[in-house]
């Protein structure tokens, strides 16, 4: 934010500022992942796909409901920008912005990916994390954030001017239109605000500026989902490599990062139920 001096500071402006702040959506009142069953079910399951994403593109991947999905750093320190949709219907997709409200502006173990209105339900839930002891640093930086968007090349034409093609929009919406086979105008609009797995960021305290910084996972590193609905995902190489100075373009050292999709053991999630979509009428008082 800019500080302007246009207007009278109030003479009760410090009793104001002391006033202590509430959290908006209390986590307890959530629904709870069973995480033990997950974890169960995990030790069982074996590996069913693999995919590797090249260094400054996307490449997509589907779990089913119940399945496990796990995006793992390898040979060097990379970040990445990922999409989740229904896969039986895209329009249900991450929901960024809400995910950031009731879990924070970075998630971990036990914290689960929503989706869009009007289905707001957990997508998947987050199940390991390698990183989770990073926690928040001096700076007020963490890791895998629900505040950035993803790098694009209209903000890259506003800000440098040119045409950069590897922007994470860029390589989701390709991915995107490659697997579903449709033109990249169709595709285009699907891609959506991304959580920023490995990212490193935060916001400044004195100016409230989104800041990144060089991010702190190697090669080994993971972070592992439960599947609660069957799911499209994309995820792409950031070209910003480690976010440690400047994306958008082909400047920061780059690496692959890995997919891999595992299947629980017939009956390991006994008496679990994929999330029905959110129990609101949609009549909006009508
Ligand atoms: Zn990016």
């Amino acid at each position: 934010m800019t500080s302007t001096k246009t207007f009278p500071i109030p003479a009760d402006a410090e009793a104001r500022r002391a006033i202590k702040p509430v959290i908006c959506y209390p986590p307890e009142t959530l629904p709870r992942p069973d995480l033990a069953l997950y974890q169960a079910a995990r030790e069982g399951a074996t590996k069913v796909a693999e995919v590797l994403v090249p260094a400054r593109e996307a490449a997509v991947f589907e779990a089913e409901a119940g399945q496990f999905f796990r995006i793992s750093s390898v040979e060097g320190p990379q970040v990445g920008d990922l999409n989740l949709w229904n896969r039986n219907d895209i329009s249900e997709r991450f929901f960024s912005g809400k995910t950031r409200a009731l879990h924070g502006t970075h998630v971990s173990t036990g914290e689960r990916l929503w989706s869009n209105l009007p289905y707001l339900r957990p997508m998947a839930t987050i199940l390991a994390d390698t990183l989770e002891w990073y926690g928040i640093d001096a700076y007020g930086g963490s890791v895998h954030d629900v505040i950035g968007t993803r790098c694009d090349p209209y903000t890259g034409a506003l800000l440098q001017g040119g045409h950069y093609h590897h922007c994470c929009h860029s390589n989701l919406t390709r991915a995107l239109a490659d697997h579903l086979n449709i033109p990249l105008i169709e595709a285009e609009p699907h891609v959506h605000d991304v959580l920023n797995v490995f990212m490193c960021t935060g916001f400044t305290r004195d100016t409230g500026q989104y800041f990144m910084k060089a991010s702190p996972v190697r090669p080994g590193d993971y972070l592992e989902f439960f599947a609660e609905i069957d799911i499209l995902g994309a995820l792409s190489a950031c070209p910003g490599g480690d976010c440690s100075t400047e994306h958008s373009s082909d400047t920061a050292a780059c690496y692959p990062l890995r997919v891999e999709v595992f299947a629980p053991a017939e009956g390991a999630l006994a008496g679990w139920q994929s999330p029905a979509r959110n129990g609101y009428d949609g009549s909006h008082g009508r």
